[in-house]
């Protein structure tokens, strides 16, 4: 535990910078004790000038013996009593030689008559002279200190220093180590159970705090953090799994794809509508390729506007599912993927389907009856005679009747393009087609004073189709051009073949179509001005019906328009070879 070794070694170091610093003092302070000492006491034996009036050698020995104690003599501190004439030495405490005083300042200041009480500058020892004037010449009486006393305390101040420093560190080493784990345990303990936090261990359990210090309250709140944390997953999970369940149970099918078009979430639905399994296998633009949709998932991501589609698709036979994409985006606002649901439309489909039938069969089995009473009223009419009255009546029958019968033929017409149109594909000659229109639609045009012209661009080929179907796309678009151009209006009819595509394009001089219009008039029932197009009989039947015909032949119908300057048509089919 590196804290605990830290808070040690800090303690540690702590009391050895104390035993240091008292050290430090402690050899000072007796440094100075000792050499203050030594002048004091010197002083206090030679200041009285008792000593300095003896006038011989004997007494003055006498004396320091006397004095001994007081002058401090022992083993390493001695007096001598020198004669200043020879330099010998007359009396000591101890055998000597010369050299005692060899190098000695305060030595050679006795010689001159001043007592020497200076400090030796060397520091190797310590000394005083005192000059006496016997009867017998100068004496110098010089005390010298060898200092080992002082050598010998500071030794063992050092070694008691050692052991103290020893012992201190021991002691801290231990009461830090008791000291510092009432720290470090509480801290390792929030450090461990952070990291299993950290691990999504939320279920943990912290001892509590014995203090209440900073520790303590760390501690405390440490604790209370991971119980809010657990209780908050565990609502965010609880909430996480309804939303599940909700989405698992729900009878539209669920798939989110990733931006790379991993499928990222899917509901059970979704793998029943799909008949996925394994979803590692199937990418997003896999899955839509096969559902023969070309939708890709980067046009959705990454084209602007493009950010969801609709598509109606059929997996399997008796299935249809109608899809919506939506790109959603992360708690950044950028793009993030691709929800899809899945919303099984078969039953409309097949409710839709058994309408259009219905349909179709009633306006089919309407026909037949339509024709006979048509038929008998006309016969009415001829045999009526000159009563007005019954002319008048047989007249209503036969009028109402050719309505019913327009109405019935708009009705088939429109099952017929509800449902699948069934091409009854033969080899014919467009050229005649054709011919055979504009000699039919002639009479019409003239009746407007419209002068209808032909003209042929290339060869004309020869087409497989529906020759009926075509024949009456054409009538559809020539008589709207004679239906909306103002009397006396050109009509130009050209027809061609370029490179695979047979085209005939009808052009006028009309009012033409306003250009918000253009893209809605192949709607059904769509008529740009609708008091207009009914006072004309139009029903906005008639392009809807012609881009039907065309799209089941594969090939398209484009209308160009500018409003008072004419209309154009343009019809393109692919020309394919007899199957
Ligand atoms: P129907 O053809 O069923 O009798 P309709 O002619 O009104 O009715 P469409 O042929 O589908 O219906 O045409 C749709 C609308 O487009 C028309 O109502 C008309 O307003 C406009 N339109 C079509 N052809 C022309 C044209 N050549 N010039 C001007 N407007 C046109
Ligand atoms: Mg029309």
């Amino acid at each position: 535990k590196s804290l605990q070794i830290k808070l040690v070694t800090i303690f540690v170091l702590l009391v050895l910078a104390i035993m240091s610093v008292a050290g430090t003092f402690l050899v000072l302070r007796v440094s100075d004790f000792y050499h203050g000492n030594f002048y004091s006491q010197m002083s206090s034996v030679f200041q009285d000038g008792s000593i300095s009036r003896i006038k011989e050698p004997d007494k003055l020995n006498e004396a320091l013996t006397k004095k001994s104690a007081d002058i401090g003599i022992s083993n390493w501190r001695n007096y001598y009593i020198v004669n200043a004439d020879d330099g010998s030495i007359v009396y000591a405490s101890q055998k000597a030689t010369t050299d005692v005083y060899i190098d000695s300042d305060n030595f050679i200041s006795a010689l001159s008559g001043a007592t020497g009480d200076r400090k030796d500058t060397t520091g190797k020892y310590l000394d005083y002279a005192v000059p006496i004037n016997c009867d017998s010449g100068l004496h110098i009486v010089y005390i010298k200190d060898t200092k080992e006393e002082y050598t010998a305390v500071l030794k063992r101040i050092f070694l008691i220093i050692a052991e103290v420093v020893v012992f201190s560190v021991l002691a801290a080493i231990v009461v830090g180590y008791f000291l510092a784990r009432t720290i470090a345990t509480p801290i390792s303990n929030i450090t461990r159970c952070a990291k299993r936090l950290s691990e999504g261990e939320f279920d943990i359990k912290i001892e509590p705090a014995k203090s209440n210090d900073e520790i303590g309250e760390l501690t405390q709140n440490f604790s209370n953090m991971a119980d809010k944390l657990k209780k908050t997953i565990s609502e965010v999970s609880t909430e996480k799994n309804k939303i599940e369940a909700i989405i698992q149970n729900m009878t539209d099918g669920i798939i989110a794809f990733s931006k790379t078009g991993k499928i990222i979430h899917i509901n059970s639905t979704a793998k029943k509508m799909l008949n996925i399994e394994k979803i590692e296998k199937y990418k997003f633009d896999r899955l839509f390729e096969e559902l023969n949709t070309g939708i890709k998932i980067g046009d959705l991501l990454y084209l602007e506007g493009n950010r969801s589609a609709e598509c109606e698709v059929s997996p399997r036979e008796g299935l249809t599912l109608k899809i919506n994409l939506e790109v959603f985006n992360n708690e950044k606002n950028k793009t993030d993927g691709v929800l899809a649901v899945l919303h099984d439309v078969t039953k409309q489909q097949r409710l839709e389907m058994s309408r259009r039938e219905f349909v179709a069969n009633v306006s089919h089995e309407l026909k037949t009856p339509l024709t006979t009473v048509k038929s008998h009223a006309e016969t009415l009419l001829d045999i009526i005679g000159d009563n007005k009255t019954a002319e008048t009546f047989a007249n209503t029958i036969l009028n109402e009747t050719d309505r019913m019968t327009r109405l019935v033929k708009d009705l088939l017409l429109i099952s017929s393009l509800e449902g699948k149109m069934v091409l009854n594909r033969t080899m014919f000659s467009l050229q005649d087609m054709i011919n055979d229109v504009i000699s039919t639609m002639s009479l019409v045009a003239s009746e407007k004073g419209h002068r209808l012209h032909f003209e042929a661009v290339a060869e004309i080929p020869e087409f497989y189709g529906d020759r009926d179907k075509l024949e009456q796309v054409l009538y559809n678009v020539i008589s709207n051009s004679i239906k909306y151009t103002p009397n006396g209006g050109k009509i130009t009819i050209r027809a061609g073949r370029l490179y695979g595509e047979f085209f005939v394009e009808v052009k006028d001089n009309g009012i033409g179509i306003p250009e918000q219009d253009l893209e809605r008039i192949f709607e059904r029932f769509y008529r740009v001005d609708k008091a207009r197009s009914r006072e004309l009989g139009g029903t906005g039947l008639g392009l809807s019906i012609s881009k039907s015909i065309v799209d089941a032949h594969g090939g398209t119908i484009k209308v160009t328009s500018e409003v008072g300057a004419g209309t154009a048509v343009t019809i393109s089919l692919p020309v394919t070879k007899v199957r």
